[in-house]
């Protein structure tokens, strides 16, 4: 007896390999019939005996290829035809279908194998790459995914390249990006606007640049790094002084995990991510002293590191005498400005920072700056969601409208759904240039097309100036479609759920904690207990109010936050605190005058300041340079055996005070409490505060799940020792996963609630 069996597969299953997959699986199960793409997924006929016909569908669910992510899988009865044997199908595309698209992958290990072999014809070639690696994302014009619709299309597949193209059977078949020497993209060295070499010879070249302390400008995968040797002191700090990044840690890249072993402690789960297909950054605690220059990541205890994720990267990393084992790898970018991706750009905007350019012809369509992580209890734990993650969708717990949430304003993305996808953008960053936000627009734009999604709705943050929201405006007023406009916190709250699949409309008490967020008082809210889910939230309890003077821009100079806070909490600007000690007699006046006369004090309830008044008032952080600085040192300084705790004051109301927790801290300064003690007790007081009020929640409203989520939980020691408490108190923890904890996290919330809200 014959049957036969339609399949459809949705997910991630173009570009990775999936229909050799099946070809492969059908010859072994000796199976008819043929398999091919469709703009919505791959649909495969197979017809045989039913044990044959069996035997195909469980290997096919069982093993899918390694990087195909596949959501769903539907077998329907059909009749025979019958087939004589089993064939790929030419692609068919309707142009109102679409699929999830591929990430950028790192180079695999055959490739790597290949790449290293003499005898191989694509030996030392930094293009190398297949259908289980290499560029996806990064080199997408459209859809479907077919060389003539990416960055290759410019290339003609030479007769050689053409056979494994075409050869089910092969590795590369239907690779997109195949290339090798004869007819791929080639490197070339220049300075100063003229070619000095090519290929080889300007690999090499490059090479001899790192190595006698110059800084090179490296064409990656999704836009311009600037390589330099890490080692070497003087040079961090000329990079330091051309990149105008006066304290922000760089990032670094070793040839392996036995390379970065002798810098920093690796777990087998940090191993495993920094070996990923992924390939992040990932953060990991140094090891006490080790050779690297301070300068690399001052004030902290962790170091970036990420192995190398291209070919090119992997010959440029290769091991020789004399030459560094540590290469600085940081984003081709004066400071916060969008990474330069575009030969000419980078030509233009890297020449006061690169001394020579590595180049090659591949041109880059989607610019994407590297992902960071880190590791939280065996898990990956994002703080900069980019290459190797994005556009991989999350999937939602409902199916919702074709929406477009904007994020807000720190670490921007933006999120376009359609059926149960959130599409998240990578990262694109401040909004605070225009560079910014044209990548703001553009990727925007690109995605619409790449996910044919034309929003119905826009869902954007409740700040009224908020670049990003005056964009959704301007766009629901000429299109003429609703705007829903949405708290900070609350995006948040419903960020956390969404990343946990939280499918119901039960409610969970959400701990909010970040630096600023738009409240709907006005104020800068951002130590927030809200209980709520999509549709809704009460804030249930909150630090109380503080001035913060100059507003926003008070986040440069913690120490001024430090003396508001003081001076609020009728506690005196005593001479011997560490923020008063180097600040003039007029500067201090001058803040005086600010605060009695509320002359640009917005009233923050905002833990993220918190941490950062403490941070100065124990000086270890009095004036910043990057976001998140003082309050990463006051971490980085914790003495992790001290289990005394500060108290905090809660009123009836719920509401946080912190004059007691000042009056202890100053306290312990006059008694000369080493800093490490004093932020040890500041941590687990805020700990125990957390308890006691998740406690008092839960006995009232009978809430027994938390949801995590807000720049704040970027502190490790925080973030594990609330987990690890609540827990024991016997509550279920809701806490990031796929997206970062930060704002970058934000749309993914918006746009649960705009579509929840838009369904009343
Ligand atoms: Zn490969
Ligand atoms: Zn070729």
């Amino acid at each position: 007896m014959i049957v036969a069996k339609k399949i459809f597969v949705r997910g991630i299953v173009q570009g990775v390999g999936f229909r050799p997959k099946v070809f492969t699986y059908a010859k072994e199960s000796q199976v008819n019939g043929w398999v091919k793409n469709t703009s919505a997924g791959v649909e495969i006929m197979v017809e045989g005996t039913p044990a044959r016909v069996e035997k195909f569908i469980s290997k096919l669910r069982v093993s899918p290829p390694p990087l195909a992510k596949v959501d769903s899988f539907v077998v329907s009865e059909t009749l025979p035809i019958p087939y004589k044997d089993f064939t790929i199908l030419e692609s068919q595309s309707d142009p109102l279908e679409f699929i999830p698209i591929s990430p950028d992958i790192a180079i695999c290990p055959e490739c790597k194998k290949e790449m290293f072999n003499p005898k191989d014809r694509r030996y030392r070639y930094p293009f190398i790459n297949c259908t289980n690696c290499g560029p996806r994302f990064s080199i997408i014009r459209d859809i479907p995914y077919d060389r003539p619709l990416t960055s290759m299309a410019g290339f003609d597949m030479c007769p050689e390249c053409k056979a494994e193209y075409t050869n089910p059977e092969n590795r590369r078949f239907h690779a997109q990006p195949i290339a090798c020497p004869t007819c791929g993209p080639q490197l070339w060295y220049e300075y100063d606007g003229k070619v000095q070499s090519r290929k080889e010879d300007a690999l090499q070249m490059a090479r001899k640049e790192i190595k006698t302390g110059r800084i090179v400008a490296v064409k990656g995968l999704g836009g311009y790094l600037l390589a330099c040797d890490g080692t070497n002191p003087k040079t961090v700090y000329e990079l330091r002084k051309r990149k105008n990044r006066v304290q922000k840690p760089f990032a670094l890249m070793a040839w392996d995990v036995e390379v970065i072993k002798k810098y920093c402690q690796v777990s087998k789960a940090e191993e495993a991510l920094l070996s990923s297909p992924q390939s992040p950054i990932v953060l990991l605690v140094k090891k006490p002293g080790i050779k690297l220059p301070d300068a690399i990541a001052p004030g902290q205890t962790s170091l970036g590191f990420m192995l190398p994720y291209t070919p090119l990267h992997l010959l440029l990393m290769e091991p020789e005498s004399g030459y560094p084992n540590v290469l600085i790898m940081t984003s081709g970018n004066q400071s916060e400005e969008p990474i330069a991706y575009q030969d000419d750009e980078a030509r233009e905007r890297l020449a006061s920072l690169a001394d020579g350019f590595l180049m090659h012809n591949r041109p880059i369509e989607m610019r994407t700056d590297d992902s960071v992580s880190r590791v939280v209890e065996n898990h990956p734990y994002l703080i900069r969601r980019a290459r190797g993650f994005a556009p991989n969708p999350v999937q939602l717990p409902t199916q919702v409208l074709p929406i477009l949430a904007v994020g807000g304003e720190m670490k921007n993305t933006f999120c376009l759904s359609r059926d149960n996808y959130a599409f998240m953008s990578h990262h694109i960053g401040e909004m605070d240039s225009q560079e910014t936000f044209q990548s703001f627009e553009s990727g925007i734009e690109h995605f619409e097309k790449i996910f044919r999604i034309n929003p119905h709705l826009f869902a954007c943050d409740l700040h009224p100036d908020y670049l990003s929201s005056n964009y959704a405006r301007k766009r629901s007023c000429a299109e003429n479609k609703e705007l829903i406009q949405i708290q900070h916190h609350h995006a948040h709250l419903a960020a956390c759920l969404a990343d946990n699949g939280w499918k119901s409309d039960e409610q969970v008490i959400g701990l909010c904690f970040d630096g600023t967020g738009y409240g709907t008082d006005g104020a800068i809210w951002g130590g927030e207990f809200l209980v709520g889910n999509y549709a809704g939230f009460n804030r249930v309890s909150h630090f109380s109010y503080l001035p913060l003077p100059g507003g926003d821009a008070a986040i440069q100079h913690p120490w001024r936050i430090a003396a508001a806070y003081l001076q609020s909490s009728g506690l005196e600007w005593e001479n011997d605190l560490p923020p008063f000690k180097g600040i003039s007699l007029q500067e201090t006046q001058l803040l005086e005058k600010q605060l009695q006369k509320k002359i640009n004090t917005p009233p923050t309830s905002s833990l993220g300041r918190l941490f950062d008044a403490v941070s100065a008032l124990v000086g270890v952080c009095e004036n910043t340079s990057y976001e998140g600085q003082a309050a990463i040192e006051l971490e980085a300084v914790l003495d992790p055996n001290e289990t005394g705790a500060y108290e905090f004051e809660i009123a009836p109301s719920r509401e946080i005070e912190i004059k007691k927790l000042l009056t202890q801290v100053v306290r312990d300064i006059h008694e000369n409490v080493p800093v490490g003690k004093i932020s040890a007790h500041f941590h687990n007081g805020l700990n125990n505060m957390i308890s006691t009020i998740c406690e008092s929640v839960r006995k009232e409203s009978g809430i027994k799940t938390v949801a995590l989520s807000g720049g704040v939980w970027q502190n490790r020691s925080l973030l594990t020792s609330t987990i690890k408490a609540l827990t024991n108190e016997g509550f279920q923890i809701l806490w990031h996963h796929q997206v970062p904890t930060n704002d970058g996290g934000i749309a993914l919330g918006q746009t649960m609630i705009a579509h929840v809200q838009s369904q009343r």
